[in-house]
């Protein structure tokens, strides 16, 4: 989501006239797109914002602002911040804008081209969410949800392809939601796919965040018919244990969970998973997290993002005693992650000496970086200039976050 703000703040901005630095001394604005989903997050941000108090006091004119789910309310941050010029919420790009323009009068500057457009470009489909996740604060700095009408949706799908994007990624809290709130249009997930599927130029298309109580028979079928849609879903469990997962209010149990995967399994095969697991949320017992190492040892994701619980204000979980102790959360993300680490390699092991269609998304350290439909990152060497094609590469290296191959001629 973030990474979908700031890409659309930079075109919006290079259409100003801006220009990206690298380094914030030499900046005339200076743009925070901030996450609050965890607490090391927020402190990050915090961190990043304290440090540009200095650079504000040697550069008075630097502007200074701060978007994102930080944002809650404005008038407490400017007297906590009184150096930052201006605050605005997740996704007002164009309150930014607004207050850029003011300061900057940019009628002055020729609008410069916009940078490249990415390979993978994403679109947000829908703002907020509509559940009632206990641990969960983005409802609470995002509000509920709120679809995007797909006509919307469909022309930036256009423009972004006709600029040279290749893949489009749908973008939401809970994308399976998407249209509920919209019942005029008619449209939901599955009918929206079809739609930007067809979309001349494109050559693949991905969406999440899904939630596993509403992915429905619909979707799947729209994820194996289409032939653009990738097969890779991203599919949060977040625990394994049911009372957990009741405490946690997510909606569905682990077996319903289980039997989603087999579906999705059977429909789809070869179809990558990948998904997000909080480990210590208050209450755990050691036995509950056994069960979601179970469940994780069963289900063999491509991979799982891990997270410690952090209480965050003003949600139901926060008012429960965060009882896990901090060096206790430590040992169950660590045995995730080399539970994790261990069967990542082993499926990726299975890649070797096959050939993949590797949609190629840029350079990295002298070698070609791209993706395979099942969102594995794979790099190659080659002399041609291979950006923003796909390219057949036949896999010799396999590593538990990343494949190596060859292109085949
Ligand atoms: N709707 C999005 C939620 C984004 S938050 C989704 O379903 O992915 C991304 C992940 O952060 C969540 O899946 C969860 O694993 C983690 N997370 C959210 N709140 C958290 C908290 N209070 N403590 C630790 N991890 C949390």
């Amino acid at each position: 989501m973030n990474d979908a703000d700031a890409q659309r703040v930079g075109a919006a901005l290079s259409g100003l006239g801006f220009c990206g630095r690298a380094e914030p001394e030499e900046a005339d604005l200076i743009v925070l797109i901030t996450c609050v989903v965890r607490q090391s997050a927020e402190d990050k941000t915090i961190g990043r914002l304290e440090s540009l108090k200095g650079l504000k006091r040697r550069h008075p004119s630097t502007m200074v602002a701060v978007m994102g789910c930080l944002v809650a309310d404005p008038a407490t941050l400017r007297e906590r911040f009184p150096w930052v010029d201006g605050f605005f919420r997740p996704s007002d790009v164009d309150g930014l804008v607004d207050l850029v323009r003011q300061r900057f009068a940019p009628e002055t500057a020729p609008a410069l081209p916009a940078e490249r457009t990415p390979v993978s470009v994403s679109i947000p489909i829908s703002m907020g969410c509509d559940h009632h996740c206990t641990y969960c604060i983005v409802r609470l700095r995002r509000g509920s949800q709120q679809s995007r009408p797909a006509g919307e949706i469909l022309r930036e799908t256009r423009e972004a392809v006709q600029r040279g994007a290749r893949e489009i990624v749908l973008l939401g809290q809970n994308v399976d939601a998407y249209g509920h709130d919209l019942p005029s249009q008619g449209l939901n997930l599955a009918g929206l796919l079809s739609q930007v599927h067809d979309t001349d130029g494109l050559l693949r298309l991905r969406f999440l965040t899904s939630h596993p109580g509403e992915m429905t028979e619909e979707l799947i079928s729209a994820v194996a018919g289409l032939s653009r849609v990738c097969p890779h879903l991203e599919l949060p469990v977040q625990c394994g244990d049911d009372v957990v997962l009741r405490r946690m209010g997510r909606g569905y149990t682990r077996e319903q969970y289980s039997s989603l995967l087999s579906r999705i399994r059977q429909r789809v095969p070869g179809c990558s998973i990948a998904t997000d697991i909080i480990v210590g949320f208050p209450t755990e017992t050691r036995e509950q997290f056994e069960a979601t190492a179970d469940l994780v040892t069963a289900e063999r994701f491509d991979s799982v993002h891990i997270a410690k619980y952090s209480p965050r204000p003003g949600t139901p979980a926060a008012l429960l005693a965060d009882d896990v102790p901090q060096d206790e959360k430590e040992r169950r993300h660590r045995i995730l992650e080399e539970l994790q680490t261990r069967i990542s390699q082993e499926i990726n092991s299975t890649y070797m000496g096959r050939t993949v269609e590797v949609l190629v998304e840029g350079r990295h350290r002298g070698r070609w970086r791209g993706r395979s439909a099942t969102n594995k990152l794979v790099f190659f060497d080659h002399d041609a200039d291979w950006m923003g094609e796909l390219a057949s590469v036949e896999i010799n290296w396999a590593g538990p976050w990343s494949l190596r191959g060859t292109v085949k001629g």
